[in-house]
């Protein structure tokens, strides 16, 4: 696995590192609470071991796995970084059950070795909200992509994690199997019901963005090429 590049930004409250990982070049993120000194490691694409250190480096306990979908590319670092941080529960929405189950399949797909999803310690469905030391998460159901995936918002800062529901200039692929076309549509009308112009989007792939600029240049919220 190739890391193409790491940034990180940071708040008062938060901060941001993402590792951009893989032949499908998914954004790794780890979302830290500076208060408490927790964090979550969404999406771990790979190189488990540079993640493992950069949160030693930073001196974080990762109490979180956090995964917005099983894609293959989502969940390639998994297993490997479950082994070496244990404490971080394993966090994904029941109903992306049989995408988990279609890994094995995918890994043979892209020519991948054989990844498989550790088992679900924390279910989104139960739980849609929990915090990462002082930050409060809300999943947000968004399926399309796949059946299971979902967003995760931090509204008291203003930030979501779109995965592959919303990049910018551009919105998830539903060719794959479980995709929905007419999901994908009624879960981005939801997102630009309840996203504010000025939450941040931190997607699964590419280069952030602000919902007002998507809701004004993302033409794939404008048009009606589901319906
Ligand atoms: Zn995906
Ligand atoms: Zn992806």
């Amino acid at each position: 696995m190739t890391i193409h590049y790491k940034d990180q930004f940071e708040t008062d409250h938060l901060k941001v590192i993402r590792h951009c990982i893989g032949p499908l070049a998914v954004n790794t993120f780890i979302l830290i609470c500076k208060q408490t000194k927790e964090a979550a490691v969404i999406d771990p694409g790979g190189e488990s071991e540079v993640i493992a250190q950069v949160l030693k480096e930073e001196g974080v306990k990762a109490t979180h796995m956090l995964f917005t979908h099983a894609h293959i590319d989502h969940i390639y670092g998994a297993e490997s970084l479950k082994a070496l941080i244990p404490g971080a529960k394993v966090t994904y929405h029941p109903l992306e059950a049989d995408v988990v189950a279609s890994i094995p399949s995918m890994c043979r797909m892209f020519g991948m070795e054989l990844r498989s999803m550790p088992a679900k310690e924390i279910d989104l469905k139960d739980t849609p909200e929990f915090s990462v030391g002082m930050l409060q998460l809300r999943s947000l159901l968004t399926p399309g992509h796949t059946p299971g995936s979902v967003c995760f918002y931090i509204p008291e800062h203003q930030l979501i994690f779109t995965g592959d529901l919303l990049f910018k200039g551009s919105v998830g692929r539903t060719d794959f199997e479980g995709g929905s076309g007419s999901d994908l549509r009624k879960s981005l009308d939801m997102i630009l019901q309840i996203l504010p112009d000025d939450v941040q989007i931190l997607p699964g792939h590419g280069k952030y963005s602000q919902m007002g600029n998507e809701r004004a240049n993302n033409f794939y919220l404008k048009v009606d090429r589901w319906r």
